[in-house]
């Protein structure tokens, strides 16, 4: 049986490493919905929009492409702005664009379409709750403000070497944006009653990799019966 999997939590808790590891065993297709908010906010400021233009930003939204290919990389009206999308500014921007309503309703749609073939793993804020309620497993991926921060700043200079801040600034900047996702008024990040909250702090990779397939396996296994 194929299934739809949604991965929610806080920023930097190794969401989209997690997704696209799961999304390689299974052959599933992993979708960063994040990417799609990150790609929106960067438009925003290259067109010199503010990012609280509710109106503004959707009717930019109207005219723009974003193409998440199945190995991670990511296209802006068909620019490859997979690094530039990553940077700390454009990571708070994101943020700011993700509380408008509207922005969120566009977006979600694109999504909802995206996954309606099932085989999809889905890692953002509102997969559980809203994107995909009737997703089969969900996830709730937690880890320390520390741990995520620590991850943040090896993935940005060895990963994708952009410019980066210091330990303590992501630290900050990752626990601003959180309480920001938390606390907006349209889907706050929150976890969904029916998900299994994972904290990655003290796990590796491959530990959450394999809890997470133990809770997809039974459905697999459906497909056999
Ligand atoms: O997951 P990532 O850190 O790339 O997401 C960037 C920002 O996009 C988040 O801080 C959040 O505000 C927003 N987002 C969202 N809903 C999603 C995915 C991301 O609001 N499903």
């Amino acid at each position: 049986m194929r299934i739809n999997i949604a991965i929610d939590g806080p920023s930097a808790a190794g969401k989209s490493t997690i997704a696209k590891l799961t999304a390689k065993r299974l052959g599933y297709v992993h979708l960063d919905t994040g990417a799609m908010y990150r790609c929106t906010a960067l438009k925003a400021v290259r067109e010199g929009i503010s990012l609280d233009d509710e109106p503004a930003v959707c009717r930019m939204l109207e005219n723009t492409d974003i193409r998440l290919t199945p190995d991670g990389e990511v296209f802006l009206d068909g620019e490859n702005v997979s690094a530039e999308i990553r940077t700390d500014e454009i990571s708070m921007a994101a943020s700011d664009v993700s509380k408008l309503k509207q922005v969120r309703a566009d977006l979600v749609k694109r999504q909802q379409e995206m996954a309606r073939a099932k085989g999809f793993i889905m890692d953002g804020r509102d997969i559980g709750t809203v994107v995909l309620t009737d997703a089969e497993v969900k996830i709730y991926l937690t880890a320390s403000a520390h741990a995520r921060a620590l991850r943040r700043l090896k993935q940005n200079k060895e990963q994708l070497n952009i410019s980066t801040s210091d330990l303590e600034t992501i630290e900050k900047e990752i626990e601003a944006r959180d309480y920001q996702d938390m606390h907006r008024e349209n889907s706050p990040l929150r976890k969904a009653d029916d998900a299994v909250e994972i904290d990655s702090s003290d796990l590796t990779i491959d530990e959450v990799a394999d809890r997470i397939y133990a809770l997809v396996e039974p459905f697999l296994l459906k497909e056999e019966n």
